[in-house]
């Protein structure tokens, strides 16, 4: 059994980016793929999914997560962007992790031919960098999707529309990944 940390980006206190137009927070919809993702991984016999909160602050987050000793880990954010035509989907992972690298391509390609946005392609970052702090400390493969931008009304209504088949996406790319 493989252990998969689905992460929950933000927290109910912090909630990261908000629509306020469609009242949309983003932790919402992270909890909400999050969520999608650990059913569909539960039905593999093979996978042992579990949901990790930001219990302790963003600066525990990295240890709180190795210590449920995951195999993968997958940290759910969407995007925003001041400039509300802005559409796309990019996947983060640690520039220096190998292994989080080829997990991100199979994450991106699944989730770009589901969501059939524009694809911004893999973004390698530093630990000073969006989400590198959590992708540089954590020990197992760890990738930061981004699958769509919630800034985007019409993407947004899309976007949401899809989780199950986002969440399809997100298993069969880790099922690739454990049996490369
Ligand atoms: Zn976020």
């Amino acid at each position: 059994m493989k252990r998969i940390a689905l992460v929950v980006g933000h927290s109910e206190k912090s909630k990261g980016a908000y629509n306020d137009e469609m009242n949309v927070h983003e932790y919402y919809l992270n909890e909400a793929l999050a969520k999608h993702t650990l059913n569909v991984m539960k039905i593999e016999k093979d996978l042992d999914p579990f949901l990790v909160y930001r219990k302790n602050g963003y600066s525990k987050l990295p240890g709180d997560i190795n210590e449920t000793n995951p195999d993968m880990i997958i940290c759910f954010h969407h995007n925003a962007s001041a400039n509300k035509t802005v559409q796309g989907t990019e996947t983060l992972y640690y520039h220096k992790a190998e292994r989080s690298k080829e997990f991100a391509k199979e994450i991106q390609k699944n989730l770009v031919d589901v969501l059939d946005f524009r694809d911004r392609g893999l973004k390698p970052v530093d630990s000073e960098d969006r989400g590198g702090y959590v992708l540089k400390y954590t020990n197992a493969p760890c990738v930061l999707i981004e699958p769509y931008f919630i800034s985007d009304n019409d993407g947004l209504i899309m976007g949401a529309a899809k989780q199950f088949e986002c969440a399809s996406a997100i298993a069969a790319a880790v099922k690739k990944v454990l049996d490369s």
